[in-house]
């Protein structure tokens, strides 16, 4: 049961002024952005174009930071790089952080013993549009749900702009958007951390499962942030929830907003659910079916529960079932997330580098029903890993591990499948080339951040897919069966 959460949340929230205490006009406001990353740039550059009078801080000097540092001085702003010294805060009357920011972090502490508000660059958006919000959150599924409810909300013939931990950051995209327009956001805990007035028409929570506890102190707290997303709805705002997750569905119980249920296990009212192979609505009562399952261009049940999210905001916000099931049949897998990179041999090889944790993961290998040769490891995030053991010897023949977990992901799984270990990505491909025979499909999908051998996920997602293409080329240019990167 989810009891006690009302008072936690005061303390565990940086939000301590107050909505009263942040004005909404901002010219001649005294603002500190502490994060100078996407987000807390364009936070610096939306502030200045309202006529605040800004100071900028990273704890990175300007070398290693991308700002236009002459531009910025020019226009009168403060910069403290290279960390944030102790007056840095001196005069504030607000404080906006960059979701990289943690909200523990001891200049937010500073902030809060000065009594100042601090938001963060999503609720600093969020205030000075005048656009109709709609935004996602979950552990996993929210980049590839938001692009795809973007995608739907166009249909409507309403300017778009698709914001948050996806593409460009909402301080800059809401320049694009007029006061009759969409921004659809994918939210981080993170960033619902720093909310404050921030109050989407239809919030879509996809599901809540372990993930970040390295930077939470317990799951309570992690699931707590993400119940923030519907903290300031009201009856006329839309409440869209994977109800197939339990956590998720014991969340929907205590909802002011009109809750949108979801599921692809047992049909729901008011909701979108899968009956007989098709994907159903009856959000605004009437029933419709929306598409047959087997037609949606995104593959897995994991997405056909992202889909459905997403086709359930879109109705309640009334876009026609029709646009609906013509978006959904040719909406196709993001980067790095189940994305098919090459067909060759027989052999289909699949990038999923953002599969950073094990759920991601279960839901990769359930996607498949041919043998997989999975790739997988890199920094571990405190997973349980023998989570994964059933899957496992169902699905996987061989398992290629990389990186720093292992040795850990081994010893869970040691009864589930046979290992190889290896020393590069690039090597791990070419023992997975080796060991997948016609039909297989080699999947990276590492359960692991990337950050012991990689830049990000994305770099480990794009060397995946380059040492995957020089192998399909090499053994098409020695003869070997089929043309270089069979289409997928
Ligand atoms: P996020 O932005 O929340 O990280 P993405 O759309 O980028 O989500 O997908 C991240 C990873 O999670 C990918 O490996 C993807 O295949 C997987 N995934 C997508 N949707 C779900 C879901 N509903 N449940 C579990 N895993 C999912």
């Amino acid at each position: 049961m989810i009891t006690g959460w009302a008072d936690e949340k005061r303390s565990a929230s940086p939000k301590q002024g107050g909505a009263a205490a942040v004005a909404d006009d901002w010219t001649g406001r005294r603002v500190v952005v502490v994060g100078l990353a996407r987000s807390g740039r364009a936070a610096v550059e939306l502030l200045l174009s309202e006529g605040a009078r800004v100071t900028a801080t990273d704890a990175k000097p300007a070398e290693e930071l991308a700002i236009p540092v002459d531009e910025w001085t020019s226009a009168g702003v403060r910069l403290e790089l290279g960390g944030h010294p102790a007056g840095v805060l001196h005069g504030a009357e607000t404080v906006v952080l960059s979701p990289g920011v943690p909200s523990d972090a001891p200049v937010v502490a500073d902030a809060l013993s000065r009594g100042l508000p601090v938001i963060g660059e999503l609720e600093l958006a969020y205030r000075l549009s005048s656009a109709t919000w709609l935004a996602v959150t979950g552990t996993n599924g929210k980049t590839t749900t938001t692009a795809l409810l973007g995608e739907l909300m166009s249909r409507s013939g309403r300017r778009t702009a698709v914001a948050g931990n996806i593409g460009a950051a909402a301080s800059g995209e809401i320049t694009r958007v007029p006061e009759d327009g969409y921004v659809v956001a994918e939210v981080s805990s993170f960033q619902l951390d720093t909310i404050d007035t921030f109050e989407p028409r239809a919030a879509l929570l996809l599901n809540i499962t372990e993930d970040h506890m390295d930077r939470y102190d317990s799951f309570r707290a992690y699931a707590e942030s993400k119940r923030r997303i519907f903290e300031n709805q009201g009856p006329r705002d839309y409440a869209v929830l994977n109800i197939d997750d339990p956590l998720v569905a014991e969340i929907s119980r205590l909802l002011e907003a009109t809750v949108v249920p979801v599921s692809t296990k047992t049909e729901v009212e008011g909701g979108v659910f899968v009956r007989d192979g098709h994907m159903i609505s009856r959000v605004r009562d009437s029933e419709r079916t929306v598409i047959p399952v087997e037609k949606l261009g995104l593959p897995g049940p994991h997405n056909l529960a992202n889909a459905s999210a997403a086709a359930a905001a879109a109705i309640a916000m009334g876009v026609d079932v029709e646009a609906v099931a013509d978006v959904l049949a040719g909406f196709r897998s993001l980067q790095h997330r189940m994305e098919p990179v090459a067909e060759s041999g027989g052999v289909l090889y699949v990038n999923d580098s953002k599969a950073t944790n094990v759920e991601s993961v279960i839901c990769a290998l359930s996607t498949y029903d041919r043998p997989i040769v999975w790739i997988a490891g890199g920094r571990d995030k405190d997973a349980d890993f023998g989570a994964l053991a059933g899957l496992v010897s169902e699905r996987v023949k061989v398992a290629v591990l990389i990186g720093e977990a292992a040795p850990k992901i081994e010893r869970a799984l040691r009864e589930s499948t046979s290992f190889e270990r290896s020393g590069s990505l690039e090597s791990a491909v070419e023992k997975a080339a080796a060991a997948a025979a016609p039909g297989d499909v080699v999947l990276l999908s590492p359960a692991c951040a990337s950050f012991d051998m990689f830049r990000d996920y994305e770099d480990r997602g794009d060397r995946f897919r380059e040492a995957v293409r020089a192998r399909v080329s090499a053994r098409a240019g020695a003869g070997g069966s089929g043309p270089a990167g069979e289409g997928v």
